[in-house]
């Protein structure tokens, strides 16, 4: 989609480092991170949010839990564990309107950390 900024990420536009990446989708480090681990997994597709998920998506969803362990395990938090989570809409503090799972860890999370 065109001025989306993950869209550019994704067709190479606008470069961004990236963690781990597979065939419909790639990790990179949040540049706000909110841990000592905050990677985000963003499907290679436009989808705006998670409301917007239809069953066609499937193999996009799958493929971004796949890439998600990955990214854990080479951000070293796969056997400590870590948390995943798709922020919806303002009130979410949504920033980037293309869907992104937050993979989030390297400390203690509490209940809403
Ligand atoms: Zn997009």
């Amino acid at each position: 989609m065109s001025g989306c900024l993950f869209c550019g990420m994704a067709s190479g536009d606008v470069p961004a480092e990236r963690i781990a990446a597979n065939e419909r989708a790639f990790a990179i480090r949040d540049i706000n991170p909110r841990a000592p681990v905050h990677a985000l997994i963003i499907p290679t597709i436009h989808i705006a949010d998670a409301r917007e998920i239809e069953a066609e998506h499937a193999a996009t969803l799958a493929a971004m839990f796949a890439l998600a362990g990955e990214t854990a395990r080479r951000e070293g938090v796969l056997e400590s564990g870590y948390r995943l989570a798709f922020n919806v809409g303002d009130d979410a503090g949504m920033t980037v309107s293309h869907l992104h799972l937050h993979l989030i860890g390297g400390r203690l999370l509490g209940p809403e950390g």
